[in-house]
């Protein structure tokens, strides 16, 4: 029986892209509905999902079955995403720290990796200023000493496109960021149409927000992403008070050394990870935000 891979659900839908059929080829897809089974035993395929399928005389077919998924995403539901590209843009709307690290807490709960793209560089090169302006270059190394990877992207000047594109071969990502981020620019550039971002928001099925719609887009390298628009958090699966630590990956080795096992970080005495932010070792937002979003959870009766 053949295998596909789950690019688009609509309308009770699955659009399944056989495993044979070329990169690219968009009107390879096969129509298919779900085996009945799947419905009485409560498992919904997602996009994302390899499946097993077969044909049906009128060129349609029925998924008959889920091949195991590496990751799940509960919205966007998406499944076997490897990497979350999250876009920050530099300016309009500034940088905002907080928010990059709660997507962050969570992609790390979910298992995915991160790309952390600042986008619209060319506004910051209007503001006159040095070669490498001077917030690029700490956020950069803030977040590559603590190992995410960071690209910095213009839709305007082309920085940045090529290496996020080269990035994304073969895998299934998702684009997350607030709206207005540059979302839609920067697949627009990669997928190298020359759409205006209106044109290509309806293509990636903006504006239709009572369709709960869930596309990937395909590249031409074997890449394919889901955009999601509108999100300005992600709603991963949730997260107990006692996860969130470990979900800020520098503090690891520095918990080791706490002086009481389920340290909180907070106002133990013997807390080595209090220690290394307060010398410098821990970057002091990345902290901050930890205990920001401690606090935030306990308010919300422990889950986050
Ligand atoms: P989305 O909502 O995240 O998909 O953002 P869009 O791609 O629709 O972009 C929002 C606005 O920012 C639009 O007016 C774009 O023209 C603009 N924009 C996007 N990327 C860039 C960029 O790299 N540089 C500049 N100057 N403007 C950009
Ligand atoms: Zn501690």
């Amino acid at each position: 029986m053949p295998e596909g891979l789950i690019v688009k659900a609509l309308s009770g839908y699955y659009y399944v892209k056989p495993a044979t059929a070329q990169d690219g080829a968009a009107d390879a897809y096969i129509q298919c509905r779900g085996r009945g089974i799947f419905k009485k035993k409560g498992i919904t395929p997602l996009v994302g999902d390899r499946v097993v399928y077969s044909p049906t005389e009128n060129g349609e077919g029925t998924v008959d079955e889920i091949l195991p998924r590496e990751t799940e995403l509960i919205r966007p539901p998406i499944a076997n995403a490897k990497l979350a590209v999250l876009l920050f843009s530099l300016r309009e709307p500034d940088l905002n720290l907080q928010l990059l690290d709660k997507f962050l807490v969570h992609i790390e709960h979910a298992g995915l990796q991160a790309l952390i793209c600042l986008t619209k560089e060319d506004l910051l090169e209007e503001d006159g200023a040095e070669e490498t302006p001077e917030i690029i270059r700490q956020v950069k190394a803030m977040y590559e000493s603590i190992g995410y990877e960071v690209i910095v992207t213009s839709s305007v000047t082309g920085m940045g496109t090529e290496e996020v594109k080269s990035r994304l071969a073969g895998e299934i990502s998702v684009f997350s960021g607030q709206s207005g981020v540059g979302k839609s620019s920067l697949l627009n550039a990669m997928l190298g149409l020359s759409l205006e971002t209106s044109e290509i928001s309806l293509k990636l099925g903006r504006g239709r927000h009572t369709t709960r719609h869930v596309e990937l887009i395909e590249l031409e390298n074997g890449g394919y992403v889901a955009d999601t628009p509108g999100f300005s958090q992600l709603d991963f699966l949730e997260l107990g008070i006692e996860e969130l630590s470990s979900c800020f990956r520098e503090f690891a080795d520095y918990a080791e050394g706490c002086k009481f096992r389920g340290c909180s970080h907070l106002h133990e005495p013997g807390c080595k990870v209090r220690e290394a932010a307060d010398n410098g070792e821990i970057a002091a937002s990345r902290y901050e935000h930890y205990v920001q979003f401690y606090e935030e959870m306990k308010d919300k009766k422990r889950r986050y």
